[in-house]
C-alpha cells in the first residue's frame, strides 16, 4: 500500500495494520502519511492547478474520466478482490455493485460534461443596446476528499470524479481501515496519464492524523465528506476556520413504512435486502420499519423467517464496530425481543475469529431506546406497529437525522402523499436503492449538508462566475 504525491508513489509514515474481517488475522499494512507528506500533496494539488490542467477542456476532461473508467475495468477482478480484502463484503456485492458503480461514477460525470453548457442573459439598459450577462464555472481550487470504510471505492470516487470534472485538483484520504481499492485506483489514475498532482492521495487516519491535517490544511480550498455525523462538526469546525465550502453526506437511522395495502411478499423481500445489504453497513440501510397494525404479525413473521434464512453476509469492518452492534444487542435483548438472530454465529472454522454478526430483527422497544434512535449501522432493524398514516409520518420523522425512507404501499395516491411529507433527502416507493445518478443525493438534519449526484455535485465543485458586457 502506497500514498500517491506529485505523481510519485511514497511508503513513507508509520505503517498502520491491515486485518481481514472475515478471520480476524493481519495480512498486510498500510503506511500512515506524515504530517510532511500531508503537505506536499496539498502543495502538488496547488501547483497542478497552476500547470497545463487549468487549460483543459471540459472535452479533455471527459475523455480523462472515461480513461479512467477503462482502467478500473481493466483491472476489474483485482478492484473485486482488493474491496473484499478491504472490507469483508461478499464476492458478488463487490462486483455487482461497488465496482461497476465507481465505473459508472466516472462515465456518468464525463457524459454529463458534454452536455453541460453555461447559460447567458440578455439585459436591457437605457441607452437601447444591452448588455450581455453569461456565467463561467470556474474549479474551486484544492478539494480534500476523505471517505469511510463501507463502500470504500464507490465513495472515493463518487467525489473524485465531479471534482476532477470541474477541474479541480484532489488529495483523497480513504479510510485507514479499507485503503486497498484506493491504492488501485492511484495506479489507475498514473496509468491514465492523469497530470501530476491533480489527483494525490494520502493514508492514515482522522484525528491527529491526516484527515485532521487534510482539513485545517490552509491550502485545502473546498472539502467533500463521507462518515460519521459527528466527523462531520469536527470537519465542519475545521473549515469554519478559513470559510472553506463544504459537502458532506452523514449518518443515517433510515426507517420504512409498510401499509396494509402493500404487496407483502414484495414489502418483505424488500425489507431484507434495504436492512440487510452489506449487513446493514450501508449508509441508506433500514434500521426501523413501521407497519400498519392489520399486517404487523404476518409481516414479522415473514421477515424473521427471511433473516433467519439469509446465508453468505458479510462481517462487519473491525472488532471495535463488531462490539458496538453487539452492545446494541445486548440492550435490545434485555428490553425488547429478539424476533431473529442477535448474536454471533458460529462457523467451526477460521472464520470464528472473525467480526460476524447474525443479521438479527428486533420488536417491543420504546421509540427513545438506543436501538431505536440511535445508528447501529449493523445487520440490525426494529419493526413496530402504527395505526395512521400521520402516526406512521411523525414516527418516521422523529428522531435527528434525515437520510433516506421507503414506504410500501399499493395505493398510488398515498405513496405520492406520504412519500414527499418525510423528512428525508430520499425516498423510495415499492423498492430501495434504486440509483439514478443525475439525481439529487443526500440528508436532512444531522445528515448532511448540500447534494452530491449529476449537476449537484457538479455545482459544489465549482464556482459560478458572472461576467457582464456591455453592448
Ligand atoms: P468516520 O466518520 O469514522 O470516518 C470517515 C472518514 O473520516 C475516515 O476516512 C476517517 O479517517 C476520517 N476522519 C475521522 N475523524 C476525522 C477527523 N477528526 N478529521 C478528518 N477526518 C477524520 O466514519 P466511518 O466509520 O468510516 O463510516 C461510517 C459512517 O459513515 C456511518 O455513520 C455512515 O452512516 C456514514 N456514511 C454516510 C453515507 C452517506 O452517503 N450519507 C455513506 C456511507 C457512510
Amino acid at each position: 500500500m502506497r500514498h500517491y504525491v506529485g505523481g510519485g508513489f511514497d511508503s513513507s509514515g508509520v505503517p498502520l495494520p491491515l486485518i481481514d474481517p472475515t478471520r480476524g488475522t493481519v495480512v498486510g499494512e498500510a503506511p500512515s502519511a506524515p504530517r510532511e507528506l500531508v503537505d506536499r500533496a496539498v502543495g502538488a494539488a496547488q501547483q497542478a492547478l497552476r500547470g497545463p490542467w487549468a487549460t483543459w477542456s471540459p472535452a479533455d476532461r471527459a475523455r480523462l474520466l472515461h480513461r479512467i473508467a477503462d482502467g478500473i475495468e481493466r483491472r476489474f477482478e483485482e478492484f473485486v478482490t482488493a474491496e473484499c480484502a478491504d472490507t469483508g463484503k461478499p464476492r458478488e456485492l463487490a462486483s455487482t455493485v461497488d465496482i461497476p458503480r465507481a465505473v459508472a461514477n466516472f462515465r456518468s460525470y464525463a457524459d454529463l460534461l458534454s452536455g453541460r453548457g453555461e447559460r447567458s442573459w440578455h439585459t436591457a439598459t437605457p441607452d437601447g443596446r444591452g448588455a450581455l450577462n453569461y456565467t463561467v464555472h470556474k474549479p474551486l481550487g484544492v478539494v480534500a476528499v476523505i471517505s469511510p470504510w463501507n463502500l470504500p471505492l464507490l465513495l472515493l470516487t463518487w467525489k473524485v470524479a465531479p471534482a476532477l470534472a470541474a477541474g479541480n485538483t484532489v488529495v483523497a484520504k480513504p479510510s485507514e481501515l479499507t485503503p486497498g481499492t484506493a491504492c488501485l485506483l492511484a495506479e489507475v489514475m498514473a496509468e491514465a496519464d492523469v497530470p501530476a498532482g491533480v489527483f494525490n492521495l494520502v493514508h492514515g487516519g482522522g484525528a491527529d492524523a491526516a484527515g485532521q491535517w487534510l482539513t485545517e490544511h490552509p491550502g485545502v480550498d473546498a472539502i467533500a465528506f463521507t462518515g460519521e455525523s459527528r466527523t462531520g462538526g469536527t470537519i465542519m469546525r475545521a473549515a469554519a476556520a478559513r470559510l472553506a465550502p463544504v459537502s458532506f453526506e452523514l449518518g443515517g437511522k433510515n426507517a420504512g413504512i409498510v401499509f396494509a395495502d402493500a404487496d407483502l411478499e414484495q414489502a418483505v423481500a424488500g425489507t431484507l435486502r434495504s436492512s440487510f445489504t452489506h449487513s446493514g453497513q450501508v449508509c441508506l440501510c433500514t434500521e426501523r420499519v413501521y407497519v400498519e397494525r392489520p399486517v404487523f404479525d404476518a409481516f414479522t413473521e415473514a421477515l424473521a423467517a427471511g433473516t433467519r434464512a439469509l446465508r453468505g453476509y458479510g462481517p462487519m469492518v473491525s472488532a471495535a464496530h463488531r462490539d458496538k452492534v453487539l452492545g446494541y444487542l445486548d440492550k435490545a435483548a434485555a428490553d425488547g425481543e429478539v424476533l431473529a438472530g442477535g448474536g454471533t454465529p458460529r462457523f467451526s472454522d477460521d472464520r470464528d475469529g472473525g467480526f460476524w454478526v447474525e443479521p438479527t430483527v428486533l420488536a417491543g422497544l420504546p421509540e427513545d431506546h438506543p436501538a431505536v434512535r440511535e445508528e447501529i449501522f449493523g445487520p440490525v432493524v426494529h419493526l413496530a406497529p402504527f395505526d395512521t398514516e400521520e402516526q406512521a409520518l411523525a414516527l418516521a420523522n422523529a428522531g435527528p437525522y434525515g437520510l433516506a425512507a421507503t414506504v410500501w404501499t399499493g395505493d398510488v395516491s398515498r405513496a405520492h402523499r406520504v412519500a414527499p411529507a418525510l423528512d428525508v433527502g430520499i425516498a423510495w416507493v415499492n423498492t430501495w436503492n434504486l440509483r439514478d445518478l443525475r439525481t439529487p443525493f443526500g440528508g436532512v438534519k444531522a445528515s448532511g449538508i448540500g447534494r452530491e449526484g449529476g449537476d449537484h455535485s457538479l455545482d459544489f465543485f465549482s464556482e459560478p462566475m458572472n461576467v457582464c458586457v456591455k453592448l
